[in-house]
């Protein structure tokens, strides 16, 4: 059961060959046995901050009720789904992995958790992060590493590293994620995943604890793209109550979800133009097998009828320290509000009003939190706002047009998702550089607002998955997903499993 799509398991339910509740007990059971595992077991995963096994039996009671009824939730309806830990729920907790929000409840639910009730997912647990969404290897987490399921001894991606190990480890069917330089999609990419970082203001922000609001969004983490686009469409649309939330209606992904209905499957992707970014192939410290898969998969579009030209995407050098100079400033202001007095952790050795902001900061952030808090502070100080920021804010606009200009001639850009494939463990958190350097390929979509999907395309170095990233126009998210699926119709790398999701959780 652990190893069906969150599809299959739906049509288990509507078939009566399995109920809800068996289904969520079989996950709660493999997840709470990892949990169950003492913190230095190098063979346990950590992908959850936490579960609420109650709660998810009660819901997926209720829901299985409902079906019973033959009431139409969704088309997952009774599937269960691991949220990560920066997400508000009215039940449980909601740390971002941090000791500053260590216990916290959140008074309401998040935009996205009010969709998913009402298309009747069944809510598992929160899974591990980097502390507010903050790394690149779910390493800087308060409550330890997440292990990846495909090498125990390497990162999982961050800083949605446990929504992509729960999901890659059969510990969750699929999960949410947040991205704002890559955190869906590279843990995607190290874990033999499909991902998606929706276009800016099409998922609702209510309720994610925000890092760099102007990046910012929650997408899918799941084992196919129709798994990710079904999530997609339950989660995207319309939310008051964010005021960045614009897309008036849920993307429609009928066409990914029920090819022989709609025909589909044979058109394949002929009239598509793909361009293929020459000079993000040749960066200093990408390696061969990343290079060979996203090509051989240039080849397998091409054999399904899209045009694929090589050209020029300018301005690469400079998409991560824009990325981390606008990410720094935003989280420096977001973050102001962990203060001792509204929220979680308070230091118990403040003895006046300055001492609890001071003490409770240094207490409750990591050194990464800390770390882009003063480099977000410094880049929004008086003398350095021009210098910085506001050149920033410049530079971005023309990543913003250069890939407009390249989406006029093309209706997608293929890239490789990550330089490399899944990192040692403890092999970059020394140096935040070399983390931050390997963000080169995401960050400049979420500068830009614009989509991407991440998808398995092979193995390399260590039989370990690969990821392409397929990056479209604002809006266009389902024909990104859509091409991922031509794709893995025609391929079969995203159907491999880790040895972990049959021994990890024993
Ligand atoms: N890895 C990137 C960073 O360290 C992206 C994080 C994210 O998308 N939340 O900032």
């Amino acid at each position: 059961m652990r190893e069906k799509t969150a599809f299959e398991l739906a049509s288990l339910i509507r078939e009566r060959k399995a109920s809800s509740p068996e289904i969520t007990r079989a996950f709660l059971d493999a997840a709470k046995a990892d949990m169950a595992k003492p913190a230095d077991d190098p063979t346990k995963i950590n992908a959850y901050a936490s579960i609420d096994e109650e709660a998810a039996m009660a819901q997926a009671e209720m829901v299985q009720k409902k079906i019973d009824a033959g009431e139409f939730l969704s088309p997952v309806a009774g599937v269960p789904v691991a949220l990560k830990d920066n997400m508000c729920t009215s039940w449980g907790t909601a740390t971002a992995s941090s000791k500053i929000l260590g216990g916290f409840r959140a008074p309401y639910n998040a935009g996205v958790v009010s969709k998913m009730r009402e298309a009747g997912l069944i809510f598992l647990g929160k899974t591990n992060m980097d502390e507010f969404a903050m790394g690149s290897s779910t390493e800087t987490s308060y409550l330890g590493i997440t292990r990846n399921p495909w090498d125990l001894s390497r990162v999982p991606g961050g800083s949605s590293g446990g929504s992509a190990a729960a999901t890659s480890a059969g510990l969750a069917p699929f999960a949410l994620g947040s991205d704002t330089g890559g955190s869906i999609r590279q843990p995607c990419a190290f874990t033999n995943l499909t991902g998606v970082k929706p276009t800016y203001g099409s998922v609702s922000r209510y309720g994610l604890m925000a890092y760099g609001s102007s990046l910012d969004q929650i997408g899918p983490m799941a084992k196919d793209a129709r798994d990710a686009a079904v999530l997609l469409s339950i989660i995207s649309g319309k939310d008051e109550r964010d005021s960045t939330s614009v897309m008036e209606e849920a993307f429609r992904v009928c066409d990914i979800l029920h090819p022989e209905k709609t025909g589909a499957e044979n058109t394949g992707m002929s009239g598509k133009r793909i361009g293929l970014p020459k000079n993000y192939f040749d960066q200093p410290g990408i390696s061969q097998d990343v290079q060979a898969c996203v090509y051989a998969a240039a080849e397998t579009f091409r054999q399904l009828g899209a045009t694929v030209e090589e050209f020029e995407l300018p301005l690469i050098d400079y998409a991560v320290p824009t990325y981390l100079i606008v990410a720094c400033a935003e989280a420096s202001s977001n973050l102001s509000r962990y203060d001792g007095v509204k929220y979680g952790y308070r230091s118990p050795a403040a003895d006046d009003i300055h001492g609890v902001y001071y003490k409770t900061r240094s207490e409750g952030f990591g050194t990464e939190v800390k770390r882009r808090i003063i480099l977000g502070s410094f880049v929004l100080s008086s003398g350095y706002f021009d210098a910085y920021y506001k050149k920033a804010l410049q530079v971005r606009g023309l990543i913003r047009r250069a890939f407009d200009e390249a989406l006029t001639r093309f209706d997608m850009i293929l890239s490789p998702t990550t330089p490399t494939v899944a990192f040692e463990i403890g092999g970059k958190i020394q140096d935040p550089l070399a983390m931050y350097l390997a963000d080169i390929f995401t960050t400049s979509v979420n500068l830009t607002g614009l989509p991407a999907v991440a998808a398995p395309c092979g193995f390399g170095e260590g039989g370990l998955p690969v990821g392409m990233q397929i990056i479209g126009r604002a809006w266009e998210d389902p024909a990104l997903l859509e091409a991922a699926a031509h794709y893995q119709r025609a391929t079969d790398w995203h159907t491999r499993r880790p040895a972990a999701m049959a021994e990890g959780a024993r």
